[in-house]
């Protein structure tokens, strides 16, 4: 709770509201009510005659009691369980070992792969084996996904950040009144209160924010692909599939056909081992043609920063970074990129970054596993030539 009226002391008189910097709050059949653009700045508490408007900021509430347990939602397509999955058991283990909890993996769909869940860390899945779940259905999805909440009152649920999980996991934390931390890119437990510590970048990526939900359960947080790396696979690893009937879809939203997207990306970058990245020190459209002949050659693909695709030499779908997507490769080569944070947060976590720059202060050299100071326009055409010639004259 936080600022709040009183409304069977409140008169109606007005005096909050002249007071309030922000005109954060209304009247309403004679009462005053706050609203959302309260800042919480509190300067209308002492105001009131009436002593009618509470500051609550302070006061404890309850934790909620019989929360139990990490999940994670591991989303499918046509079948195939998506990699972010196998990413949230990886760290899900972590958590629900520090917690002494069990780890359940929630699946949605006709799939023949549940049992890769349990094999690669959880204990438990709840499957919905039903062919309505096979695309998407945010109405469904959410309902579902609340309905199981609360029967089995998780403590901790964990979602990748991708259009899925974007798309209905607030639906689920609004539905549940509880809070939903975007975008984690580490996940801790406080040891001495037991809350999950959701980190993430704020202000632009400036700062690192630790964000907690210490009253309300489950905790649920976002993380994008490819930011947590998976956890030991055990082929022998025995596990609990506890079948869930499935619910009716409300009929809101019918897929009438599925079509991929071909258009861009001629390979995926979240899935590529080798990333040539370019940057707005690459000079022009003209000059990503040179990344593309390396990436080939290297049988990856080709990654941007935020200037070159602002500059339209390349697609959106291309931008790496903290707007775009969230890569780890086994080996990024950074051309003519300066390394803001909102470009590391996306490519920081690759095995062997390369970086070209011709300024040797340019920041992308603190996170450089190797470091070529110079032109990449004269730097790359001679690792093309090289490779061109055989790995052996390199
Ligand atoms: C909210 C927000 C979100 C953002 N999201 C992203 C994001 O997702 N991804 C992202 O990348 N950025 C993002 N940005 C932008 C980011 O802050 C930087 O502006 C951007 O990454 C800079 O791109 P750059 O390194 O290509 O360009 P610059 O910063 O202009 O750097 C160009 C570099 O090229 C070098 N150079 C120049 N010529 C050559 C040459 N011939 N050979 C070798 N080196 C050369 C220069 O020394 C310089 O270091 C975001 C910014 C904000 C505020
Ligand atoms: S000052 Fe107090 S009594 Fe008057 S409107 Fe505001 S809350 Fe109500
Ligand atoms: S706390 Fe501040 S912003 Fe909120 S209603 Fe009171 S005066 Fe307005």
């Amino acid at each position: 709770m936080f600022i709040r009226v009183n409304i069977e002391k409140c008169t109606g008189c007005g005096t909050c509201i002249d007071v309030c910097p922000y005109a954060a709050i209304i009247i309403k059949d004679d009462k005053a009510f706050i609203t959302d653009a309260c800042t919480l700045c509190g300067a209308c508490v002492e105001s009131c005659p009436e002593g009618a408007i509470l500051d609550e900021r302070g006061k404890e509430v309850e934790k909620p009691k019989d929360f139990k347990g990490v999940w994670i939602f591991a989303e499918q397509s046509q079948g195939k369980i998506a990699s972010v999955a196998y990413e949230l058991l990886g760290i899900g283990r972590k958590l629900a070992d520090e917690l002494k909890s069990e780890l359940c993996a929630v699946l949605f769909g006709e799939s023949d792969e549940v049992e890769e869940l349990i094999k690669w860390g959880a204990d438990k899945v709840y499957y919905v084996n039903s062919s309505d779940y096979t695309y998407l259905d945010d109405d469904l999805y959410s309902k579902t996904l609340v309905k199981l909440v609360n029967e089995y009152k998780p403590e901790i649920i964990l979602a990748g950040a991708t259009a899925i999980g974007r798309s209905f996991i607030p639906r689920v934390a609004a539905r549940l009144r509880v809070g939903l931390t975007a975008d984690c890119t580490s996940l801790e437990i406080d040891k001495e209160t037991g809350n999950l510590l959701q980190i993430r970048p704020a202000f632009g990526g400036n700062i690192m924010a630790t964000i907690i939900c210490p009253n309300s359960r489950p905790q649920i947080a976002t993380v994008r692909p490819r930011v947590m790396k998976p956890g030991e696979y055990n082929p022998s690893k025995n596990g609990e599939i506890i079948k869930i009937d499935s619910l009716k879809p409300s009929g809101k939203v019918k897929v009438l056909e599925r079509i991929e997207d071909k258009s861009f990306c001629r390979v995926n970058l979240q899935d590529a081992k080798v990333i040539v990245s370019g940057g707005r020190g690459i000079g022009g459209p003209e000059d990503f043609k040179m990344l593309w002949e390396l990436a080939n050659l290297l049988g990856g693909t080709v990654g941007a920063s935020r200037a070159a695709v602002d500059e339209g030499w390349i697609p959106y779908a291309h931008q790496i970074g903290q707007t775009g997507k969230t890569v780890c490769p086994k080996i990024y080569i950074a051309c003519g990129i300066s390394g803001a944070v909102q470009h590391l947060v996306g490519m920081q976590s690759s095995d062997i970054i390369v970086a070209i720059n011709k300024d040797p202060n340019a920041p992308i050299f603190n996170v450089a596993t190797y470091g070529i100071v110079g032109d990449a326009k004269e730097i790359i055409p001679l690792i093309i030539k090289k490779l061109k010639q055989g790995v052996s004259e390199c």
